[in-house]
């Protein structure tokens, strides 16, 4: 019989291994190439010629598997990856995962897990806090699509209490949720799987700084209210994913309040902003959301799969997630306890929340304030000397998210997209493509606390040398 747990000296030998390489790859990472090369039918003859035979030493095995990482992968940890909100993972949080997996803590029921049930709830009050709820109730999540999933069905609930039981089946009115057209489309995947269907999102229009536009949206509820549809919720984005955008909080809320509606934060990437002095006056009104979604896993620099949902109402997740069983372990000495199973969507669950829990213990609220200001400083310096080299931004966040074209090529359709090709193609820096005000334009994003004014350098060279390849091709 095979011995999974290996002898104690194979043990000792390959966590050595897997140190060296992981540390060669943390300290290298700058190095390398950030984009692989996308060649499907080589990765599939690959996989098809490794031994699934247990004949392969675990050795060689680990060497093999760490080796198609490094050259398979974009390297969101390189620090010229400007690109979606993936960032590099800090060190405690890589470690935070290695002792999660050897202990495997099963989170699903309180008391197998007590100390991890303890401390994620501990952070949920924590983090809470820094957003301005006095006593925050929430649950860990995988990302920001689960968090937002999480607050939609919250606001069903709410709304409509008989629904855990008897289902949208039984709502006599179609409930209608609101977002602006640059909210994330997790919004919708959540519409779409909680059995509302994709077109029961309103998608309301935006103003020059990419904002939901109020008036739009008060005569969307109106049209709504007298179509005798059931307005329930509203989605501010404080952070959009294109633009890096904050939709007016204060004003929104106040007409969730006049209509009844949940109003629901999507922070996912904005939300670190709530950890910094200077940027927290961004996040202004959020802390009268009913519910708000943090992902860890984006400013906050923790590996993914860590997102946080906050909420001020006690009992909403009890309400909208418990479902009573008998095998489940009870037993909490009597003790009032949440079951992590009974309030959220996931059953079994791994320690999510040790990730940002070691990362705040290394170091600590300051540490993070300087990480996110420094990023927020590099976003500014980026918007600086892209304009001293002839580009121009065309988007408004105080976040390090910066979409920027030459309008010297505004009858050239293909340029943004021809321009983050080559510069993707060439490897040393990863930018993306989003369209702003109906242009496609070119766009990069301050992920990494290490990436530095050297970097931005590179990327302003490697665009440089794009444009100039674009503008020859033209002529
Ligand atoms: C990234 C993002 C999400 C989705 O979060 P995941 O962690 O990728 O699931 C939702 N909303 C916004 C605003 C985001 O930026």
């Amino acid at each position: 019989m095979a011995d999974f747990d290996l002898s104690s000296d194979q043990r000792t030998e390959l966590y050595r291994l897997v140190l060296e390489k992981l540390e060669h790859y943390y300290y290298n990472t700058s190095s390398l190439t950030v984009t692989p090369p996308l060649n499907k039918p080589d990765l599939e003859r690959h996989l098809s010629e490794q031994s699934l035979e247990g004949t392969d030493s675990p050795a060689d095995i680990i060497e093999e598997v760490t080796g198609m990482m490094t050259r398979h992968t974009v390297h969101t940890p390189h620090p010229r990856y400007f690109g979606l909100y993936n960032p590099r993972a800090s060190f405690p949080g890589i470690l935070a995962d290695l002792i999660t997996a050897v202990f495997n803590p099963q989170l699903a029921a309180w008391s197998h897990a007590p100390y991890a049930a303890e401390t994620e709830q501990y952070l949920i009050r924590q983090i809470g806090t820094r957003f301005g709820l006095e006593d925050a109730h929430g649950t860990f999540a995988t990302g920001g699509a689960e968090a937002n999933q999480t607050a939609l069905l919250c606001a069903l609930q709410h709304t409509f209490p008989g629904i855990a039981d008897h289902g949208i089946a039984s709502l006599d009115r179609p409930p209608v949720i609101y977002a602006s057209e640059e909210a994330h489309h997790s919004i919708a995947k959540a519409a779409r799987t909680s059995g509302l269907g994709t077109k029961a999102v309103r998608t309301i229009p935006v103003d020059r700084h990419h904002r939901m536009l109020t008036c739009h949206l008060e005569d969307a509820i109106r049209e709504d209210i007298q179509q005798n549809r059931r307005p329930f919720m509203l989605v501010a984005t404080a952070g959009t994913t294109g633009t890096g955008a904050i939709d007016p909080l204060p004003a929104l809320h106040n007409i969730a309040e006049t209509y009844g509606l949940w109003f629901h934060a999507d922070a996912a990437y904005g939300g670190g902003a709530a950890l910094h002095s200077q940027l927290r006056k961004h996040l202004e009104g959020i802390e009268d959301a009913d519910s708000i979604t943090f992902d860890a896993h984006k400013w906050l620099s923790v590996p993914m799969g860590t997102s946080l949902f906050l909420t001020p109402h006690p009992s909403i997740l009890k309400e909208t997630f418990q479902i009573r069983t008998d095998y489940m372990p009870k037993d909490a000495d009597g003790m009032p306890v949440r079951d992590p199973f009974a309030h959220s969507i996931q059953w079994s669950r791994r320690f999510i929340g040790l990730r940002l829990y070691l990362a705040l213990r290394f170091f600590g609220w300051d540490g993070f304030e300087e990480t996110i200001g420094r990023q927020a400083e590099m976003g500014d310096l980026l918007r600086e000397k892209l304009s001293r080299t002839g580009w121009k931004v065309v988007n408004h966040s105080p976040f390090p998210v910066i979409c920027f074209t030459d309008e010297q090529f505004s009858d050239d359709p293909e340029f943004a997209a021809s321009v983050c090709q080559a510069v993707v193609r060439k490897g040393s820096s990863w930018i993306s493509i989003y369209p702003v005000d109906g242009s496609q334009t070119l766009r990069a994003c301050i992920t990494n606390y290490n990436t530095g004014e050297k970097d931005l350098d590179g990327l302003i060279g490697d665009l440089s040398v794009a444009r100039k390849k674009r503008s020859a091709m033209k002529q």
